[in-house]
């Protein structure tokens, strides 16, 4: 027997919770058990572009990135999957926090999920980095490995603050450092003797203001905050956001491949 779907709720009763943004008026799924959020996928409601616009991503990324990335050029094989699992990490969270928001287990599930969402944001911007730091200071053994390890230090304390944190400003704030380590190995490659394809410095840049904009976007909550209730099902600030978020990773993924096969050709230059 095929169960009629559920009637979808407006803002004011929906519980308090899942009401974080107040320009989104309609389309809620009632507090749903596991089985009916998973048969949410299946009808249209607010969350459903959220899901779809990571979770198709999810899917492309998963299957076709191992055809991509030059695993015999690699010097290090950890390289690859290091990148690999970068450019995944942000689309699981994100989807499962999008499925099952509406979890019967309530804030308590939610703010789980929410955790594991900033996460997965986390994951790429610490192990999206590992390759851009491990080939800008190539010529630099000890610096490198230093380098490696305050970055993953540094990064577990973001993963803390952003995890904890409890507003999207508080959010974003956990990722700033994270972009000005990058930043600064950039100019070591601009100006210093940081190694890297000249070529993938502008794609990096593409990146991060991808990244950043779209993060932007979501906080400031544009352009449903100028027309409330017409972009509850689509193209809403966190739907901007998510697409942006996969640019960004497609860019991550050009720069470092294109770094990969730089990097097989050079030599460091002679002490
Ligand atoms: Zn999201």
């Amino acid at each position: 027997m095929v169960r009629p779907r559920p009637r979808l709720l407006d803002f004011t009763k929906t519980p308090s919770h899942l009401q974080f943004n107040k320009y989104v008026l309609t389309g809620y799924r009632p507090v749903s058990t596991a089985h009916e959020c998973v048969r949410s996928l299946f009808y249209m409601h607010n969350e459903l572009g959220n899901i779809y616009s990571h979770g198709i991503p999810f899917f492309l990324f998963l299957v076709l990135l191992p055809f991509s990335i030059p695993w015999r050029e690699v010097d290090s094989i950890w390289i690859g999957v290091v990148h690999y699992l970068a450019c995944l990490s942000p689309t699981v969270g994100s989807v499962l926090y999008h499925v099952f928001m509406n979890h019967v287990g309530g804030e308590h599930v939610y703010d789980t999920l929410l955790s594991l969402d900033m996460f997965g944001v986390c994951l790429v911007n610490t192990l999206g980095a590992l390759p851009i730091i491990h080939i800008t200071l190539l010529c630099f053994p000890t610096v490198q490995q230093a380098a490696l390890l305050v970055y993953i230090f540094l990064s577990a304390y973001g993963i803390y603050c952003a995890t904890t944190a409890r507003t999207n400003v508080l959010r974003l704030r956990a990722f700033v450092w994270q972009v000005m380590f990058r930043f600064s190995l950039f100019l070591f490659r601009v100006y210093g003797s940081g190694a890297g394809s000249p070529d993938s410095l502008r794609l990096f840049v593409i990146m991060d203001s991808l990244a950043m904009l779209g993060g932007l976007v979501n906080v400031i909550q544009i352009p449903e905050r100028f027309v409330p209730g017409l972009f509850d099902n689509w193209g809403n600030s966190h739907q901007i956001m998510h697409v942006m978020v996969i640019c960004s990773i497609i860019y991550l993924h050009w720069g470092t491949l294109e770094d990969l096969t730089w990097v097989k050709n050079y030599q460091c230059p002679a002490e």
